[in-house]
């Protein structure tokens, strides 16, 4: 049984007593209750709807030592903290200033992003030679 059910039973039993004063608190009450289980259900609802944003997929991309977030089909916004957003699910912008990389403003994490971007650009020529190594094995 809840607390509304109880209520109105109490406010039946009250009348028996034939107390003005004492139906009127009892109204009273009902009244507060109803109040408090409407906005109640609000927090419920609210709970619900900041939960599932919690578990939808972030779609942050990881690249460079950083976090990208894909905005529209070609555009990317960021670059963001790989350590706040794994530790503390916070997006936080990474900051210029220094030549070779970027800093966290948060929490100082320094990323050296000409390494990285070198480091990619290699991979990729490693990758295309590789694919030109095999097209020409085919065609010998
Ligand atoms: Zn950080």
């Amino acid at each position: 049984m809840g607390a509304l059910d109880t209520a109105k039973e109490l406010a039946k039993l009250v009348q028996k007593l034939d107390n003005i004063e004492v139906v009127q608190k009892v109204i009273e009450l009902q009244g507060d209750l109803m109040e408090l289980q409407e906005r109640f259900q609000e927090l419920l609802d609210e709970n619900r709807d900041l939960k599932k944003k919690l578990e939808a997929p972030t779609e942050l991309l990881f690249q460079d030592n950083m976090y990208w977030r894909a905005k529209g089909k070609e555009e990317q916004e960021g670059p963001f903290c790989t350590k706040c957003f794994d530790g503390d699910g916070k997006t936080v912008r990474m900051h210029g200033g220094e030549s070779r990389g970027l800093t966290c403003p948060h929490c100082k994490t320094f990323v050296d992003t000409k390494t990285a971007a070198e480091n990619r650009r290699k991979a990729s020529q490693a990758r295309q030679a590789n694919r030109k190594d095999r097209s020409r094995s085919i065609l010998l």
